[in-house]
């Protein structure tokens, strides 16, 4: 099983039975609705859904407006307050009229690394593909 597993399965499993209705703070992640907020343990879930309406074509730069379904990743995104926070967010994948390629969006940078911070949460962390941070995390906790 890989930490993509991992993180999918404690989200699936565990947090979504623990809906939670407010936190006292908020994803800084734009063009994003938030369809539900979960607390367990020492964890905090984000679901998270797109809105953008377009994204540029990775292969040929045209923008493009054609939605063609969602693409959703688990990823560690912050530490807050000593509670890891793990984002699910479903990502938009666009089609390309003019070189026919498929483009997700990039909602979320991912060439940071993991922070610490009780403030609002600037930078991402982890590519859920490069990630060792939640099997760290859980060794801890
Ligand atoms: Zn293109």
């Amino acid at each position: 099983m890989n930490k993509y597993n991992t993180k999918k399965r404690f989200f699936e499993l565990n947090l979504v039975k623990h809906p939670i209705k407010n936190i006292d703070f908020m994803l800084n992640i734009k063009n994003t609705n938030i369809l539900g907020i979960y607390e367990y343990k020492k964890y905090i879930g984000f679901y998270l859904k797109s809105n953008t309406r377009l994204t540029l074509c990775k292969v040929c730069n045209n923008t493009i407006k054609r939605n063609k379904g969602y693409n959703t990743i688990y990823l560690n995104y912050a530490n807050i307050n000593n509670k890891i926070v793990l984002v699910k967010i479903k990502l938009k994948k666009f089609y390309c009229f003019n070189c026919r390629s498929t483009t997700i969006e990039k909602l979320i940078d991912r060439n940071g690394k993991n922070q610490s911070t009780n403030s609002i949460i600037k930078a991402i962390i982890d590519d859920l593909k490069t990630d060792s941070t939640y099997t760290a995390v859980s060794n801890r906790s």
